[in-house]
């Protein structure tokens, strides 16, 4: 499919917005951009931009809006981003949408969708304590409810899969604090502007995915 959407993915951490990227990305061919994936990748090079995410990111705060928004407009700007994108963890402050809203300005562009995967804080803790990630592709899985065929080895890659350091249980509390303070703000920005759509994300992951179909449909 050929249609031009520009979507931001909004949710706690571990709510589902990565899963439903990478299915949006795959399906309408546009590229999914995640800032927590970019900041990984850097860390996993050793590049100083990873060695300064680093430092927050195991602590479970956000890395500071100035290096964040730098990174993520570099990337909208490559080419592959003509044909649209969607947004995995960016923005998570007000600050940083209303510069993303300025740059798009520019363009004469603006974002199509802000989609709230919608998932409480009880079940929060059940998907990041449970999520394994693959060391070397990113994919993401979970012990219980998004099983990879053999335990402990990626689909895609067939690299180890590893709990995330910033998922271990005592930093998921500040992860969903930080959450509540700095981003759940971004719920009521994107409802102003009237291109907030929400899903519940506690059903099955093919579920939320055709709620999401729906709306962008
Ligand atoms: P986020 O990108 O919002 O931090 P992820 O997409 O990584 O969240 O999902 C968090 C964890 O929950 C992962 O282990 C993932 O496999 C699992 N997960 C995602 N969607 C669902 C779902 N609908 N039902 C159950 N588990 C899910
Ligand atoms: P994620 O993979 O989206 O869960 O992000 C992992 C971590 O990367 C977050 O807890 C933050 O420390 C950092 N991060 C990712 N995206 C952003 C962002 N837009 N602003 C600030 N920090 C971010």
């Amino acid at each position: 499919m050929g249609i031009c959407m520009k979507i931001i993915m909004l949710g706690a951490p571990g709510a589902g917005k990565g899963t439903q990227a990478k299915l949006i990305a795959d399906k309408y061919g546009i590229p999914h951009i995640s800032t927590g994936d970019i900041f990984r990748a850097n860390i996993k090079n050793g590049t100083a931009l990873g060695m300064e995410a680093k430092s927050y990111m195991d602590q479970g705060l956000l890395v500071p809006d100035e290096l964040t928004v730098k990174i993520l407009l570099d990337r909208v700007a490559q080419e592959d981003c003509k044909k649209g994108y969607v947004l995995d963890g960016f923005p998570r402050t007000i600050p940083q949408a209303e510069v993303l809203d300025k740059e798009l300005d520019k363009l004469h562009d603006q974002i199509d969708h802000a989609i709230d995967v919608d998932v409480p804080d009880e079940n929060i803790i059940k998907r990041m304590s449970g999520r394994r990630a693959c060391v070397s592709c990113g994919a993401t899985y979970h012990i219980e409810y998004i099983k990879p065929q053999r335990e402990g080895v990626c689909d895609e890659c067939g690299q180890e899969l590893v709990l995330r350091d910033d998922d271990r249980p005592e930093t998921v509390g500040r992860r969903l604090d930080v959450y509540h303070e700095q981003t759940q703000p971004l719920i009521d920005f994107y409802g102003q502007k009237g291109i907030l759509k929400t899903v519940d994300g506690t059903q099955d992951m093919q579920d939320v995915f055709h709620a999401i179909v729906k709306i962008l449909e």
